[in-house]
């Protein structure tokens, strides 16, 4: 369902600065102590794929991207290198400059992924807490559609403050044509729990999750979503795509990140989803086990158990 490969890419955290202060942003806490990746790892990084065809494609991540002074000499290098694909996550903002992206895309950089916090700039703005950044986002996406030779993905966070919006996102979108691809990661608190609540209920997003799933469809994008039990989405079963590109980061990240407790489900052990994260340990808090809500996906080769259910 998905059109990047997860595999085909490798992701690099090279700057954690930032210029927003989203309520949902993940590293929140720890954006003052994680150290991006060394210049040296990252030569380390070109000259391993070079050598081997490891990856296609490199994604330059961190915290906001485009604020790393030199991040068009590290994009032309991972070109020249080898790589066929640069990507960077960004908020976007940045790209709302027609000259600074004219700049990234001559560097190389040929993917954009993007963060929609919201549908319009009150709820947007109020997720970023900073006025005027669905403006400048939303321009850079425009900039960024006129562009020759870039694709665009966008990511919206689904929390509290925005699954209503799901569907408006991929409406407010739906002009943009390089626009391939669309995600929505279920948000996580990365802490054992939701201390600003944010952690929506599994049962309330699921429609304006399908609907957007659909929308976004019917516009011809592939679709992703994050975090979210594969048995609720019925036929958007195989939307569910929790991998991720191999990531090289700080440690310490990791650290934060185990403090999720993924993969929590009282049917984990007579389910056959493959790709399901389960609950975490904030929303079992929050919510609980949902053992009412949840079905355990039958192997494709038996009969399905009384009480289980196949996505259909
Ligand atoms: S039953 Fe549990 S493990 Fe299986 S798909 Fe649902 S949430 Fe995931």
């Amino acid at each position: 369902m998905a059109l990047y490969e997860n595999g085909a890419y490798v992701s690099v955290t090279m700057e954690f600065r930032c210029n927003l202060r989203c309520v949902h942003c993940m590293i929140e806490k720890t954006m003052d102590r994680l150290m991006p990746e060394s210049r040296d790892r990252f030569d380390a990084l070109l000259d391993l794929n070079a050598r081997t065809r490891k990856w296609r494609g490199l994604i330059l991540t961190g915290s906001e991207i485009t604020l790393l002074r030199d991040l068009t000499i590290l994009a032309r290098r991972a070109r020249a290198s080898g790589f066929r694909h640069v990507r960077i996550q960004s908020h976007g903002m940045g790209l709302s400059q027609p000259d600074f992206t004219a700049a990234l895309v001559r560097s190389g950089i040929d993917e954009y992924f993007i963060s929609v916090a919201g549908a319009d700039a009150a709820t947007h703005d109020a997720i970023t807490t900073v006025p005027g950044s669905f403006a400048r986002t939303l321009r850079g996406l425009e900039i960024l559609d006129g562009t020759a030779g870039v694709s665009i993905i966008t990511n919206t966070v689904v929390t509290t403050r925005s699954f209503r919006q799901l569907p408006e996102v991929v409406a407010r979108l739906a002009h943009l044509r390089r626009l391939t691809q669309m995600e929505f990661w279920v948000y996580f608190p990365m802490r054992e729990s939701d201390d600003k609540n944010l952690v929506a209920s599994n049962r309330e997003i699921l429609p304006y999750l399908r609907r957007a799933i659909a929308d976004a469809r019917a516009l011809g994008r592939a679709v992703e979503v994050k975090n979210f039990p594969e048995c609720l989405l019925g036929s958007d079963g195989p939307t569910l795509a929790n991998g991720q590109p191999e990531l090289h980061t700080d440690p310490a990240f990791w650290a934060e990140f185990a403090r999720n407790g993924f993969h929590q489900c009282v049917y984990r052990d007579r389910c056959a989803a493959r790709e399901c994260l389960g609950l975490n340990t904030a929303y079992i808090q929050k919510y609980g086990f949902e053992d009412d809500v949840l079905r355990p996906i039958a192997p494709r080769s038996s009969t399905p158990q009384a009480g289980s259910a196949t996505v259909a």
